[in-house]
């Protein structure tokens, strides 16, 4: 079956690979099924998304009247099996992430915290009850999720560092601490806050749920980055948490981990697709401006440009399909995803960088699209662990030495 056929076109051209950010034809290893939920996916993007998203941006507004089509695609737990979700490989869930950041940066973050952070969080380390109350909801979207581990003074130090602690008070445990960066934080139902047991010592996970008197979220404002995902600085003053909704199988920050291992990978092809969108915008903007009476696209240097972007994408298609791969096969490490986030981060500035300098001034404009990618880069570079403590991770695990401080 061609993309056409599968819906894939017009915009993954089967006669002309090139034109598109699937140079190496990577939809090919997807089944039938799976290519027909990426093309929903992809017109839902177009039709829905696009047309609105730098008005959106500029304004740092979320546009919650997108939530009801993200609800009928039916990709709420695609890599999950049971409670209401839509099963599947991991390896779709990463196509469905590029495919979302090809459009959009902020909305594939939406999609990231609410189903990998939020949802993954209560998939991993909830209990068969736990599971049974939040996932449904929160797979048809009626729930959103938040994730909050960061704190205005912890960040990559998060693994052994965090401040907010875990008093229990018999049937429940009481919450003290603020949490920085928290996205989705400003509206989500369902919070995922990661906090330290006062007498254990160890981080455990706790749900918040909206309301709760003693939380209370502050959206951060002025980002250049992600303006759609609404961030928010948490803080909690003796929040009180029922023991029923701690999380009951978040034993140390160990379960954190796996968490994070997982929605890593995601983060990555959110790197892929953010450079997909760019070389597509560039790559089009090429063949329509014409500077001395010819399109620039038939100057030598622009086209140097746009190999070297075609080659940014293509590796990082490759090396994440791959990763998605390992995932599946339950081979995936940790040093495996922190490779292809760091790699596929660095790679992805740099590919929206190109685009940027092959649009000229128009570069600039959110008008056309490459200021938004630009800027988004930044954040996907930094959240998720920057490239310094992934390095750490990889490094860590190929010289068997820890150069961590
Ligand atoms: C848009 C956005 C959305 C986010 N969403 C969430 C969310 O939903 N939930 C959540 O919990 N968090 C979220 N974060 C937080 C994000 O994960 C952190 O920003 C990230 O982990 C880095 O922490 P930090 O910003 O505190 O930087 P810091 O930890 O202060 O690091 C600053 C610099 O120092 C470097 N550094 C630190 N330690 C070392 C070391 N040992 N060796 C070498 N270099 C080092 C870092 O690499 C970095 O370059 C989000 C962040 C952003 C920007």
């Amino acid at each position: 079956m061609t993309n056409a056929q599968a819906g894939l076109g017009p915009t993954v051209q089967d006669a002309a690979p090139g034109q598109t950010g699937d140079f190496y034809r990577i939809t090919d290893v997807l089944d039938a099924k799976e290519r027909a939920t990426l093309a929903r996916v992809r017109a839902f993007l177009e039709s829905e998304v696009a047309p609105i998203i730098e008005d959106h941006w500029a304004r740092a507004k979320f546009p919650f009247e997108i939530v009801g089509g993200l609800r009928a695609l039916n990709i709420g737990g695609i890599g999950y099996e049971g409670y209401g979700c839509a099963g599947g490989t991991t390896l779709l869930n990463g196509f469905i992430s590029m495919e979302i950041a090809r459009v959009d940066a902020s909305i594939a973050t939406f999609y990231g915290v609410h189903t990998g952070l939020a949802a993954g969080s209560i998939y991993l380390c909830g209990d068969e009850e736990q599971k049974q109350r939040w996932l449904p909801p929160m797979m048809r979207w009626e729930k959103i999720g938040s994730f909050s581990l960061t704190e205005p003074e912890v960040g990559s130090a998060a693994s052994g560092g965090l401040t907010t602690t875990a008093r229990r008070e018999g049937d429940a445990w009481i919450l003290n601490g603020q949490k920085k960066w928290i996205g989705n934080g400003t509206f989500a139902d369902i919070n995922v806050v990661w906090a330290r047991d006062e007498a254990s010592n160890q981080v455990k996970g706790f749900v918040v749920e909206k309301g709760n008197p003693g939380f209370k979220a502050e959206k951060i404002e002025n980002k250049m980055a992600l303006r759609v995902v609404q961030n928010a600085l948490i803080t909690m003053q003796d929040c009180r948490v029922p023991e029923a909704d701690r999380l009951q199988r978040a034993n140390s920050f160990k379960d954190t981990a796996k968490v994070l291992k997982m929605t890593r990978a995601g983060v990555a092809w959110f790197a892929v697709g953010c450079q997909m969108g760019a070389y597509e915008h560039a790559l089009r903007y090429a063949r329509q401006r014409r500077q001395f009476g010819r399109p620039i696209a038939g100057f030598q240097l622009v086209q140097d440009l746009l190999v070297r972007m075609l080659g940014n994408v293509t590796a990082t298609q490759t090396m994440m399909l791959r990763l998605s791969q390992l995932q599946d096969e339950g081979k995936m490490n940790d040093e495996h995803a922190s490779l292809a986030k760091a790699y596929c981060t660095v790679k992805c500035r740099e590919t929206v960088g190109y685009a940027r300098e092959l649009l000229g001034g128009n570069g600039i404009l959110l008008d056309n699209h490459i200021g938004r990618f630009v800027a988004d880069a930044e954040a996907i570079y930094s959240y998720e662990g920057t490239r310094e403590m992934n390095t750490l991770i990889v490094g860590k695990a190929i010289t068997g030495l820890s150069a961590f401080v």
